[in-house]
């Protein structure tokens, strides 16, 4: 496939370049938004900080694409990822499917119910990724269903899949088996969140699966010791001869309802990976051209799912 989708159309994969390939606009629940007294989210406020936000990384650091990782029931709102697309002058990609969490309208309904139900939303909308999560142990009968779906979906649209896994018990291995189980090309995986672990075997095993992994969760939060650590952690599976299949990003948001406290992020939240982690990973010799094949040949290669 030699193209990708955006939420303002079909663009050519050349048009691609320097991506983040996994952060959020905004995720929240939806259904709680008919609570009378509920806090609701500026959304006009979200729009100017957001565009704002790409609009510095775009002229700084020369970011061209941005992927929204919020599936249809984490608060995906595709109006306002377009709107902050056309203002900013970065591409987003939108992403369909299905977080984790238990949906009691949608275990009513047939796989080939949701399948159809996400194969129509990503060819009305444009859009360029599937989500998955899955945060415990094994999918249970409910997730086993939604990923069957969204696997069935991807062999009908051919875009990549994302999954949200959950380094710290070590579930992206079975993740990855299982959609792979469903006949899903494995370089058409990403298995997310993988720099959560300092386990490299763990690691290794996905890669040696073909899937991309994701180094997305390189947060500023981490303290002193935490990035050096990740830049000698991605520098050793470079080494490795996995440069190839790392897509790093932060994870990170502009609101955010996911915590204890809902917030907008008054600052630029998609800053610290080039004014920090890049610098450190520079230091611990990872070189520019190795960043270049992760943040554009890498994601051009993802999207390509080669
Ligand atoms: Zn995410």
């Amino acid at each position: 496939m030699e193209y990708f989708n955006t939420v303002l159309g079909r663009q050519s994969i050349d048009k691609l370049g320097k991506t983040l390939p996994h952060e959020h606009i905004c995720c929240y629940y939806e259904p709680f938004y008919n609570i009378a007294d509920n806090e609701h989210m500026d959304k006009a406020e979200v729009v100017r900080l957001s565009a704002a936000y790409l609009k510095h990384l775009k002229e700084t650091y020369g970011l061209t694409t941005f992927v929204d990782g919020t599936p249809i029931n984490t608060g995906r709102d595709l109006n306002l990822l377009r709107e902050i697309s056309r203002l900013s002058g970065v591409n987003i990609v939108a992403s369909s499917g299905l977080y984790y969490q238990y949906e009691p309208m949608l275990n009513l309904k047939s796989e080939q119910y949701l399948c159809d139900m996400i194969v129509r939303d990503c060819e009305q909308s444009c859009i360029g990724m599937l989500k998955l999560g899955l945060d415990s142990q094994k999918p249970d009968s409910y997730i086993q269903k939604v990923f069957k779906a969204v696997c069935m979906a991807q062999k009908k649209l051919n875009i990549p899949i994302y999954i949200h896994t959950n380094a710290f018990i070590q579930n992206g291995i079975a993740a990855a088996d299982f959609v792979l189980e469903c006949g899903v090309a494995p370089s058409a995986v990403t298995i997310g969140h993988c720099s959560d672990s300092d386990d490299n075997e763990y690691i290794y095993e996905i890669l040696k699966k073909g899937c991309y992994i994701g180094y997305d969760r390189l947060y500023p939060q981490g303290g002193e010791t935490f990035l050096p650590r990740k830049a000698a952690q991605l520098a050793e599976l470079c080494k490795m001869g996995y440069g190839n299949k790392v897509l790093i990003s932060q994870d990170t948001l502009v609101y955010n309802e996911y915590c204890p406290v809902s917030y907008i992020q008054q600052t630029n939240p998609y800053e610290h990976l080039f004014t920090n982690v890049i610098p450190c990973m520079e230091n611990t010799g990872i070189t520019k051209q190795q960043l270049h094949q992760i943040m554009v040949e890498n994601t051009a290669n993802m999207f390509m799912m080669i």
